[in-house]
Order: C-alpha cells, then sequence, then structure tokens
C-alpha cells in the first residue's frame, strides 16, 4: 500500500518536474531573446503555468497518498532516497494548500510584470515609474507570507523557498556576528595605505576574445557544453532547464574583460552543482539543489576562493595575454591585486568579497522591514541611501546605482539575499574542509589541474542533491555547525597577505 502510494508520488511529482522545466525554458527565453512586445502575453503564458502548478501540487489526493507512506516503514530511515523525496514532496504540497490558485497566479504576473518593469526603468533612472510595480509585489509577498503562517516572523515563510530550515532570527544572529569583524578588516585595509591601480585592468577587450577566455577557462574547470550553453542577458544568471540543459548568461563590457570572465565563472558555479547532480534523481528532490545559499557556495566559491587565487592565475594568465595582448603590459602580481582591490562600491555586483557581505546585510534588513510593514516601498530610496552612508560612506549618485540595482525585488525574491552571505559562509567552511581532505587546492589549480576538487565538492555536496537541509549538510560534509568563524579567518588571511596588513 506505502509502496502503491510512493510510487504514484514519484510518478506525479516526476511529470511536475516536467511542467516546472518547461516554465524555466520560459523563463530563460525571456531573460535572454524574447523581443519586447513578447513580454505582455509571456507574463501570461507564465501565470496560466504557475496556476496550474499550484493545482497540481494542491491536489487533494496527494495528501492521502503522502499521508500513507509517512505512516510507513519505508521513510523510516530520515536519510533514505524515499524519506528525503517525501519530506520535500510534503513541503511543497502543504506550502500549496495554503496558497489560493488566485494568489498563485497573481504573484506570477507581478513578477512577470515587475521584471520588466525593472528592466526599462534602471538604465532609465525611473524610480517613480517602477515604484507601482514594487508597491504590488509587495502587497503580494505580505499576503503570501501572512498565508505560510510560519512561525511569528512573517518573512520567515518567504525564506523557506530559498533556504529550508532558515530563519530571520538565525540570520540575524549570524551577520551580527559578521559584521563587525568585516567592518574592521576594512577599516584596517583602508588604513594600510596600499592602493591597487585597478585602472590596469581596463583594456580593448572585444566580445569574441572574452568569449574565447570564458569558453576556455569555463570549460577547463568543468563546464560542459554539451550539457549546457552560454548567452547574454543583462543580469547574469544560471538556467537549469533540465537534465543535460543548463544554461549560464553573462554580460559583456568592451573596456574589460573582467566583470563578464568573473560574472561567467560565478554561473558555472552554479551550472556544476546543477550538472552534479545525480541523474537517477532527476525530477525528485534527492536529485534537486538543496538551497539557494548551497548553490551560492559553490558560485561565490568558484568565483572567488578559486578564480581570485595566486595559483589560478599562475595558470590561465598566459591564456589571458594571447586573448588581450595589451596585458603584456601588466604584470601578473599587479594583476592579481587589482582584481582582489577592496573598495567599498555602489554596485553589489561589482563588490569585492569583504565589502560584499555588508551589501547583503543591508539588503536583508531592508526587506526585513517591508516584509514587517516598518517601511512602505516609497520610504526604499532614503532608507536605502542611509544604510549605504552607515555602511559605505558613500551616497548613490542616481537610483540607477542605487536601490534600482539589482533585479530580485522586482520579481518578488524577497528572502533571497540572504542565501548569498551564507552561501559564502558555507563556502569558506566548505573549502577549509576541502584543504584539510586534498592538501591545498590551489597547488592543483597553478597546475590547471581542477578535477580533484571538483570531485571532492561533487561527492560531498552536488551529489547529495536535497537529501540534508542546509545547516545540515554543513554539519555531514565538515562535522560543524555553519560558523561565520571560516569567512572571517579566509578573509582576514588572504587580505593581510595582499595588503600587508
Ligand atoms: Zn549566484
Amino acid at each position: 500500500m506505502a509502496q502503491k502510494s510512493y510510487d504514484q508520488l514519484l510518478e506525479h511529482f516526476k511529470e511536475t518536474a516536467c511542467f516546472q522545466s518547461m516554465g524555466s525554458l520560459l523563463g530563460w527565453d525571456q531573460r535572454t531573446c524574447i523581443p519586447p512586445a513578447g513580454n505582455v502575453y509571456r507574463a501570461t503564458q507564465m501565470a496560466t503555468l504557475a496556476g496550474f502548478l499550484s493545482r497540481r501540487l494542491s491536489d487533494p489526493k496527494l495528501g492521502e497518498m503522502l499521508a500513507a507512506v509517512e505512516s510507513s516503514s519505508l521513510v523510516a530511515d530520515p536519510l533514505s532516497d524515499e524519506a528525503v523525496n517525501v519530506r520535500e514532496w510534503r513541503r511543497a504540497h502543504d506550502r500549496a494548500c495554503k496558497i489560493p490558485e488566485s494568489l498563485a497566479k497573481a504573484l506570477s504576473q507581478a513578477a512577470s510584470e515587475g521584471e520588466t518593469a525593472w528592466e526599462t526603468a534602471r538604465p532609465a533612472n525611473d524610480w517613480n515609474g517602477f515604484l507601482p510595480f514594487l508597491e504590488r509585489i509587495i502587497d503580494l509577498k505580505r499576503e503570501e507570507a501572512r498565508a505560510l503562517e510560519i512561525g511569528a516572523e512573517p518573512y520567515d515563510g518567504l525564506i523557506q523557498d530559498f533556504e529550508p530550515g532558515e530563519s530571520a532570527r538565525n540570520i540575524q544572529a549570524l551577520f551580527a556576528e559578521l559584521s563587525g569583524p568585516l567592518t574592521d578588516l576594512l577599516q584596517r585595509i583602508r588604513e594600510s595605505g596600499k592602493k591597487p591601480d585597478a585602472g590596469i585592468l581596463s583594456g580593448n577587450s572585444p566580445i569574441s576574445a572574452q568569449n574565447s577566455l570564458i569558453r576556455e577557462i569555463t570549460q577547463r574547470i568543468g563546464f560542459s557544453f554539451d550539457w549546457g550553453r552560454m548567452d547574454k542577458s543583462a543580469h547574469p544568471f544560471t538556467a537549469a532547464i533540465g537534465l543535460g540543459d543548463v544554461r549560464i548568461t553573462t554580460r559583456y563590457d568592451e573596456n574589460s574583460f573582467v566583470s563578464a570572465l568573473f560574472s561567467a565563472i560565478h554561473e558555472t558555479g552554479h551550472a556544476l552543482y546543477e550538472q552534479g547532480l545525480p541523474p537517477e534523481h532527476w525530477g525528485t528532490p534527492r536529485g534537486t539543489p538543496v538551497s539557494m545559499a548551497i548553490h551560492e557556495s559553490q558560485s561565490r566559491l568558484w568565483e572567488n576562493m578559486v578564480a581570485r587565487s595566486a595559483g589560478f592565475w599562475s595558470f590561465f594568465y598566459p591564456t589571458a595575454r594571447e586573448c588581450f595582448p595589451w596585458l603584456e603590459g601588466v604584470s601578473i602580481e599587479d594583476f592579481h591585486l587589482a582584481i582582489n582591490e577592496v573598495s567599498p562600491s555602489l554596485i553589489r555586483t561589482e563588490a569585492d568579497e569583504v565589502t560584499y557581505n555588508l551589501h547583503i546585510i543591508m539588503r536583508f534588513e531592508l526587506e526585513l522591514a517591508l516584509i514587517r510593514k516598518e517601511i512602505e516601498a516609497r520610504d526604499l530610496p532614503d532608507a536605502w541611501n542611509a544604510r549605504m552612508q552607515a555602511y559605505f560612506g558613500l551616497t548613490p549618485p542616481d537610483h540607477t546605482t542605487g536601490v534600482l540595482q539589482d533585479v530580485h525585488w522586482s520579481g518578488g525574491s524577497f528572502g533571497y539575499f540572504p542565501s548569498y552571505a551564507l552561501g559564502n559562509m558555507y563556502a569558506a567552511q566548505f573549502y577549509a574542509k576541502a584543504k584539510g581532505d586534498l592538501g591545498d587546492p590551489e597547488v592543483l589549480f597553478a597546475g590547471g589541474i581542477f578535477a580533484p576538487f571538483l570531485s571532492w565538492l561533487s561527492a560531498e555536496i552536488h551529489q547529495q542533491g536535497s537529501r540534508y537541509l542546509p545547516r545540515d549538510l554543513v554539519r555531514a560534509v565538515t562535522g560543524e555547525e555553519l560558523r561565520p568563524k571560516y569567512l572571517i579567518d579566509y578573509l582576514y588571511n588572504k587580505y593581510a597577505n595582499l595588503y600587508n596588513i
């Protein structure tokens, strides 16, 4: 009986995953190549699919089948494939039951429209034009948070979509531990008197040359172009479309290849996680990434710990010089220092490893206040600028480089931002463990050898899918709770060396 129910659930959810993957393809298409006039109908397509998925996931028959399996010996071992799948199917079903179909559709519609409005408003510095879209999405997210009823803090319901098991309170505790040492490190770096010359990173960078360097590097570290592709978009992202189809995007600046390259490596980190999932579990939680923070741990790890290391560049710098001959005039030491420059700046996606987390902390504070109704959308520009001043001593000259810079809120992704800083913490803790297990991976990177490190990540993290919740995964891999200490130690060691402090 329980086995029969499980088999039916498996079929139902695998088919659901197939419909979800069609949504991913529509989303990828919308962000890379849809003609402008196609956006309106695309929003309708996405909302229709969201309504359909909402009905599928809230089907009362699922509740009965889940109950039959949950009371059986089939899930006695909580780490078995069956138990893991049932745990996550239950979560998805309960969530869908709490959100009326009309709200699910309205959220999807508002998210599509919001993202489209943001794409126009951001370059035009048009806060007032964007505000009604943001107000609409915030109203709906508050309604969703109330409907989810997870704990006393409405925001906690929203985080679950990105970080199952996490809470605002726990995040606040981690961020409180992190922000003091980071601010202190930033201060010491500023007082060091050492100022890398970031100007040396600018030079004629034809897109075709950027493309070939990016392809060379991403392929070498393990991205499979048989299982994926790379395109251009306004905001770089990774789309896991389906088994064998994981796509990344980047954006180009013809005056410097550096931004496109690091964006592409970041997205490659996401893609390696997706390409490394156990294919036999495709379409089930056991074969699905567990959270955005674990996802970000992979992207940030490759982007920063690997691709900003001296070892990595001792291998790739000759190739970079072939693509961009003007690098002949830039020593590898100066290049390495410049790509690791720490300097408070306006834009999160361009931020260095030290200030990056402060960008996240301020966004977390703002979105928590929004969902709590302590502030309203119209208050955001002032609240944003006040925090930029407090954390960085900077005031954005316009909304484009201020409150309008990120896509997340326009698409309703409230609760996503913490994943980046949590991801940095997970990354540092995983990296410390990998070093203990493999020896210093940088020695391998210097020889252009990435397979042992990728295999380690794959076995410890990618192949686990959603077997463990994020906090359990870090305990299983490293033997310890998630601790900001690893990120703080990593940053202090690295930057004490680079800045002679
Ligand atoms: Zn990312």
